[in-house]
């Protein structure tokens, strides 16, 4: 090899190692602000990881009860919108919807204050991405509040936006995921925040279980979700839409539906 060429294979070389290199995305963070009341930054690198919880295998949907508000039967989605109030262009099939990237996150067309949730999610196989990029999606509580959905299984990411994460604050108290191709479930308990004079009088609490395994354990959210920053104001409704997000990974939902627990109760 002629010593140009030699430069030149060294060069390009070079050029995609550091290609390689940006395409990581970062596991945590150093130089985000402190969560109020946390010693932990937000998406703090050093903040510990849940312990990894193997859970039950893999079961079939569980099957909503009699009461139930069901938002995804598998069949369509005339309970969802886009934002712009559009039916959503993300695709239904075999009884599951894929996130279509970018599609946009969707959203219901119902509002909802206090509610039991049940969500089942499905990351991409074989999995492509890391940390944050991999097997990406969310539910949204009130339109404000995530509930993290990630590939978490053998992914290494910052501890407040692992998969149960009530994301930038929380992390799960147990790292409860199926491997990616696996369907997994979410119960999620949702306490909406309380307001008096427009000020918030109670914040919103959630407990989360992960297939079988409770992760977030009548937990106060801090805010609405922001990424790399403090979480924002809570906005002074009584309820508002579930939004799904989209975070360009074709993660896949099926079976959702809810139950209202609107005050009074009987
Ligand atoms: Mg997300």
């Amino acid at each position: 090899m002629t010593r140009p060429l030699a430069v030149l294979v060294v060069l390009a070389l070079a050029v995609m190692l550091s290609a390689q290199e940006k395409k990581k995305a970062p596991t945590g963070y150093t130089d985000t602000p402190y969560i109020p009341g946390s010693k932990w930054r937000v998406h703090d690198d050093t903040r510990p990881r849940p312990a990894v919880v193997t859970p039950a295998p893999e079961d079939a949907p569980a099957k909503p009860p009699a009461d139930a508000v069901v938002l995804f039967d598998g069949s369509n989605l005339s309970k969802w919108r886009t934002a712009k109030g559009e039916a959503p262009p993300w695709k239904v099939e075999n009884g599951y919807v894929e996130v279509t990237p970018k599609g946009g996150d969707i959203f219901t067309r119902d509002e909802f204050g206090d509610i039991q949730l049940h969500v089942e999610f499905r990351a991409p196989t074989p999995p492509q991405g890391d940390s944050q990029g991999r097997g990406n999606g969310g539910v949204f509580l009130m339109n404000q509040f995530e509930v993290q959905v990630l590939d978490s299984y053998d992914n290494v990411t910052y501890a407040d936006g692992q998969a149960g994460a009530i994301y930038g604050q929380t992390p799960p108290l147990a790292n409860a995921s199926r491997k990616p191709g696996e369907w997994q479930s979410f119960d999620i308990f949702f306490t909406a925040p309380r307001f008096k004079d427009g000020k918030v009088e109670r914040p919103p609490y959630v407990t989360v279980i992960h297939n079988g395994v409770l992760v977030q354990n009548h937990t106060e959210i801090l805010g609405g979700t922001r990424n790399r920053n403090l979480p924002g104001a809570i906005l002074p409704n009584a309820k508002g839409p579930i939004r799904l997000q989209d975070h360009n990974n074709p993660t896949r939902f099926r079976n959702i539906w809810l139950r209202p627990l609107d005050e009074p109760r009987p």
